[in-house]
């Protein structure tokens, strides 16, 4: 008798999960490109986490994606850990290897210049210094991809001080720490301004940084999605600059999971955008 093939499975592990827009993306694909194979969120408290990440191999999963609050504590259980996801400090994609091994990666940094090129083409990395907002886990991600593409200098600005010059010790002397009262001082001359903060998304306080010294060469944008265009993004139009919202990021920070797992590099179209909005 010919044995069948294993219906590849593959999920996103966090906690809460249910808000995740993964599941719509991956099934959009899935469905796209004829592929048999299922994308499950999955609810897992952390004292599960190592459990779970040991059995689901075990199930036919190929990979998982890991979002809040697993994404520094599974680079402990991960067999190996790629350079970026140490340098970054969290991975946000897994992939179970034929051998048992888990690897561990970070995909955001990636998806985040990615996003960029397809909205603001024009932007060229070398062309002066970047102003990052925000010093969380998602500024770790955006400051190595910048650099990494060759930003000549980050200038860092984050509410809690003492979290940007962690990063800057981490990254080093191409990064430059303001106060956060600051901030609205050091976005004149700046080449690319992201908000990495959560701030402006809904629930949230407004990012309350003044934006008048925004140039129309700046090109401008928001980690937040929810809303697509938040007050920064449409504050920024206005002074017209090219802006470009957080989806994108998403979007293309699951193009090389999906790879990986599924064995096709999936297209980031307006199709794909609609699906994640569904
Ligand atoms: P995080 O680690 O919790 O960091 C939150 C950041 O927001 C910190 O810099 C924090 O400053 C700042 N912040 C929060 N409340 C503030 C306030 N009232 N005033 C000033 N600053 C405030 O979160 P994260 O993982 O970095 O995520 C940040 C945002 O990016 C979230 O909205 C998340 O949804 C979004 N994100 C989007 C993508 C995407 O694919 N588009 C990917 C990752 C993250 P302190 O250090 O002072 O607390």
């Amino acid at each position: 008798m010919t044995e069948l093939p294993r219906i590849p499975l593959a999920g996103v592990i966090g906690t809460p999960i249910a808000h995740s827009k993964s599941p719509q993306l991956h099934r959009h694909w899935l469905k796209t490109y004829g592929i048999t194979g299922h994308y499950i969120p999955m609810d897992i408290a952390p004292d599960d986490l190592e459990t779970v990440l040991r059995t689901l191999p075990k199930m036919g999963f190929v990979g998982v994606n890991i979002t809040i609050p697993h994404k520094e504590k599974v680079m402990e259980i991960a067999d190996l850990v790629t350079d970026r996801a140490i340098l970054i400090g969290a991975a946000n994609t897994l992939i179970f290897r034929k051998d048992g091994k888990i690897h561990a990666d970070n995909t955001d940094g990636y998806g985040f210049i990615e996003n960029l090129k397809d909205g603001a083409p024009q932007w060229n990395p070398r062309s002066g210094p970047a102003v990052v907002l925000g010093a969380g886990g998602a500024a770790r991600a955006v400051i190595s991809s910048l650099l990494e593409a060759g930003v000549p200098e980050i200038h860092l600005s984050n509410r809690t001080r003492i979290r940007a010059e962690t990063l800057q010790k981490d990254f080093g002397s191409r990064v430059f720490v303001y106060d956060w009262v600051q901030a609205g001082n050091i976005i004149d001359d700046a080449a690319l301004l992201v908000n990495t903060t959560s701030l402006g998304m809904i629930g949230k306080p407004e990012l309350r940084v003044p934006l008048d010294g925004l140039r129309p060469q700046t090109v401008v944008t928001d980690l937040v999605y929810a809303p697509l265009k938040t007050k920064m993004l449409a504050t920024a139009e206005e002074y017209g600059c090219v802006t470009v919202d957080g989806l994108g990021m998403l979007l293309h920070q699951a193009v090389p999971a999906f790879e990986r797992w599924f064995g096709r590099r999936p297209e980031v179209d307006r199709a794909t955008r609609a699906a994640a909005l569904r």
